[in-house]
């Protein structure tokens, strides 16, 4: 991966990954930083700068480690080792106020925060499963760390009940000879393809992300595809019925029997409105403010007679399309 400039927390350089990494990206600046959680030199810049931004890479430690209980696919969500990515998908909740925080961050004591994950799986009154990707991409994360390869084999080791992560990309292969015991739920993000190609930028494309998909089931790992996020554009039933037909044709009965299914409507907020409009103005317009309302300060979501019709034709589409895969939530 190409990157313009490091960004550090000296104490990071003590670690195994930290040294590795200054050796992997001894030909970039190094800036050293305070904190991974305020650069004052990215809070500095115009929102007009974000995508030049997001071609930093950050490296610090994880202070946090706090689970919180979720009832989604997952019980926990699990704090891990990566926050933000490369990628510029216009709607990434990761964007945050000081709207400077969505880039890719690197946290290199991993053997603190695996160490906890399996420990903590062995105290459950039940096998849990746990959500280690809902701060960042792991399998991006993967091509400059290889920590998902090297979380995956150690967790079907020791971890108990199963791990998980959703992706938008598809560079599984390092993944496919590992022996995971079916301990890892791979779960495809994916969206119509024109979306993909306008709106979630720098991300693999439909194609690409099917076959992954369809290389991880062949390779035995439980398989998910989340429907996300669901955005509501003028020709939404169209682009939607599409994808379904799409997934309904494409991927072989047996791995659609074996197959969860997660929809998750887009939320935006009025700092992504603020981002996109300096930094993509060419992008197509994500607020609609005739189908969205808020929901806490600046943030908005499909609400309304738009969002239950929405609901209704996509489980339709997928009970007529795909009947042998479970529809878990939508939200
Ligand atoms: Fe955000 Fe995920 Fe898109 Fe990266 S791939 S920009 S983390 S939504």
């Amino acid at each position: 991966m190409q990157f313009q400039a490091v960004y550090y927390e000296p104490d990071a350089l003590s670690y195994p990954l930290g040294k590795q990494l200054k050796q992997q990206y001894s030909a970039l600046t190094w800036h050293s930083i305070e904190s991974h959680n305020a650069i004052s030199q990215m809070r500095r810049q115009p929102n007009a700068a974000f995508a030049s931004m997001k071609r930093n890479l950050i490296i610090g430690v994880r202070k946090t480690h706090r689970y919180t209980e979720n009832q989604k696919i997952s019980d926990y969500l699990v704090p891990y080792t990566s926050s933000g990515c490369t990628a510029i998908c216009l709607y990434c909740y990761l964007v945050c106020h000081y709207n400077k925080c969505a880039y890719l961050r690197l946290f290199v004591n991993r053997e603190q925060m695996l160490q906890k994950l399996c420990r903590f799986s062995q105290k459950t009154a039940k096998p849990a499963v746990y959500e280690i990707g809902s701060n960042s991409d792991l399998l991006l994360e993967n091509t400059v760390t290889h920590n998902l390869e090297w979380t995956i084999s150690l967790f079907a080791k020791s971890g108990r009940g199963q791990i998980t992560f959703p992706t938008k990309f598809d560079m599984v292969e390092p993944l496919l000879p590992l022996h995971h015991q079916g301990k890892t739920i791979f779960r495809m993000s994916i969206n119509p393809e024109r979306i993909i190609r306008t709106i979630e930028l720098g991300t693999s494309p439909l194609f690409k992300r099917l076959a992954a998909l369809q290389k991880m089931y062949d390779a035995g790992y439980p398989c998910g595809i989340l429907i996300a996020p669901v955005i509501l554009l003028p020709d939404w039933e169209t682009q939607y019925e599409q994808l379904i037909t799409q997934l309904a044709d494409i991927l072989p009965s047996k791995l659609k029997s074996k197959l969860t299914v997660e929809v998750i409507f887009m939320t935006y907020s009025y700092i992504h409105r603020m981002i996109n409009r300096d930094a993509f103005p060419d992008a197509p317009e994500l607020y609609d403010p005739t189908l969205m309302s808020g929901r806490g300060p600046g943030k908005y979501y499909y609400h309304g007679e738009q969002r239950r019709r929405a609901e209704l034709f996509l489980s339709q589409q997928l009970a007529q399309k795909m009947p042998e895969s479970k529809l878990l939530y939508m939200c």
